[in-house]
């Protein structure tokens, strides 16, 4: 168990300085990783907003693809918030053609699911395992999750969707909680890796 454990993020495309500010105020040392060698000495990793689509082809150009669904299979610890929760999912509804996911967690997300009717919009969330109040929910095109399976647990829902789910050592949220300045969630992201790798 590290006292401050090192946390990569995955750093191809999306909101990365935002998670290396907000890991490094929950008490991680946080490094950037682009290429499959980084991968080595992480204890956790995250997996940031962006565009899902582009990821995953950046993933695939960088050779990312296998080593990381290695990684994740074998109990590295990783967070993905909103296209990261995409990249998390075992299976994505409406994907762009060839559109692949690192998988990890066993349940559906529909991709743009509350952007059809909203581009972008903020909610306060209650979330599971954070203690001191709802926190405020930053919805960018958001995903939601239609379904998990048995091993995957809800940890917030909105709107009467889910929008917050674990498995294990892996963990994802539709909305932003880096872009809010409260880091309470990336708080119990850096409690599962320290209590868990
Ligand atoms: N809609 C985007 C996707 O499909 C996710 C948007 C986001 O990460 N803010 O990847």
């Amino acid at each position: 168990m590290t006292v401050q454990p090192t946390i990569g993020v995955l750093a191809l495309q999306g909101d990365v300085r935002e998670h290396l500010a907000a890991l490094a105020a929950a008490g991680a040392a946080a490094r950037q990783v682009r290429r499959p060698e980084e991968l080595a000495g992480l204890q956790g990793l995250v997996l940031p907003g962006g565009e899902s689509t582009t990821i995953s082809k950046l993933a695939v150009l960088f050779g990312l693809m296998g080593p990381l669904r290695a990684a994740i299979r074998d109990g590295l610890p990783v967070y993905g918030t909103c296209a990261g929760m995409i990249m998390l999912a075992d299976k994505i509804l409406d994907p762009r053609s060839g559109q692949e996911t690192f998988g990890g967690i066993d349940m559906i997300v529909r991709r743009n699911a509350f952007g059809r009717q909203n581009e972008s919009f903020e909610a306060l969330v209650d979330v599971a395992g954070v203690a001191g109040g709802p926190v405020e929910g930053v919805f960018i095109r958001a995903p939601w999750v239609e379904s998990v399976g048995a091993r995957a647990d809800v940890l917030a829902e909105h709107d009467g969707h889910i929008v917050a789910v674990r498995q294990a050592r892996v963990l994802a949220t539709s909305f932003h909680p880096e872009l809010t300045g409260d880091h309470r969630v990336h708080e119990l992201f850096v409690h599962m890796v320290r209590t868990e790798s």
